[in-house]
């Protein structure tokens, strides 16, 4: 069966689609399949809850996670349970504790229930890489690929897409509703809450948005076809500064007019009026410790 949670695993794990595309996808050892996560981590039935976000990250602190799962199925296939090292990793195990928002808004929602008895996470790229800077901007070969099979295990009856790019993705399969608005992901047409990425909330703005989903979610299993209105955050937004900051860091070698270029790109006219010195303006800020480089690219906002 196409939808089998251990074959849709051992296709996931020594799946190589993306090997030659670039966008930082990598591999431990060149004998070793494309560092990635299960496709579903936590329930691998059908559970009401499916939170899609960008992608698995590979930093100094969570190597060796990698370095467990991609040489040992049985590894890959614990922590598609929700088990690493013995315990839960969407608890415990993530350092950078991204999954917070996750646990936080399933509590909510399914208050006192484990969180693999009510729902599972899965991401846009099961490949793994170091930032998201090389992902691309839309579109993805693993979702193409995998997410109608996560669907059909999962069986959702409502989504929660964490990040700009699990929304745009979703919104290319929309089929009505704004927010949340509707989508076809494998054979059901779902209500997808879209939340920003946790890196463009302050904390008001956090519990805010864990509340508007938590509601969101009880509505849909209620049956109820009004939503509320998602809230409207003081949002950091997507700063120039912010930006600049995060691709001189992710490229040291960027020059100037390249740094222009790409600003440009992303504050596009006729609202934005990018010239030629804001390359070098951002540089020297950049270069005397002026610019604070966010933790995650602002365009995943
Ligand atoms: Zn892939």
């Amino acid at each position: 069966m196409d939808d089998d949670p251990k074959l849709l695993r051992a296709d996931v794990f020594g799946c190589e689609a993306c090997a030659s595309l670039g966008f930082g996808f990598s591999r431990l050892r060149p004998d070793l399949p494309l560092s990635k996560f299960p496709p579903v981590i936590g329930s691998s039935s059908a559970v009401p809850l499916l939170f899609i976000g960008t992608n698995p990250r590979i930093s100094n602190t969570n190597q060796d996670l990698y370095e467990e799962i991609m040489p040992l199925p049985d590894s890959f296939d614990l922590l598609a349970q929700d088990v690493w090292r013995g315990r839960s990793y969407l608890r415990l195990g993530d350092p950078g504790r991204h999954y917070d928002l996750h646990v936080a808004i399933a509590e909510q929602a399914f208050p006192g229930r484990p969180f693999s008895s009510v729902a599972a996470v899965t991401e846009l790229f099961l490949c793994a890489t170091r930032d998201g800077n090389a992902l691309p901007r839309s579109g993805s070969l693993c979702a193409d690929r995998y997410l109608d099979r996560v669907a059909r295990q999962v069986q959702p009856r409502i989504v929660v897409a964490v990040g700009a790019r699990a929304r745009d993705y979703l919104a290319s399969r929309r089929i009505s509703g704004s927010a949340p608005f509707k989508s076809c992901i494998g054979d059901l047409v779902v209500p997808v809450a879209a939340i920003p990425h946790p890196a463009s909330w302050g904390k008001k703005g956090l519990n805010e948005y864990i509340q508007w989903a938590a509601d969101i979610i009880r509505t849909t299993l209620d049956g109820g076809t009004t939503f509320r209105q998602p809230p409207h955050i003081e949002s950091r937004g997507v700063g120039q500064r912010q930006l600049a900051a995060w691709l001189i860091h992710s490229d040291p070698s960027l020059t100037a007019e390249q740094l222009t270029a790409q600003l440009a790109a992303a504050f596009p006219p006729p609202a934005y009026n990018v010239g030629p010195r804001h390359g070098p303006h951002y540089l020297s800020l950049y270069r005397t410790g002026k610019l604070e480089v966010p933790d995650s690219d602002p365009r995943d906002w």
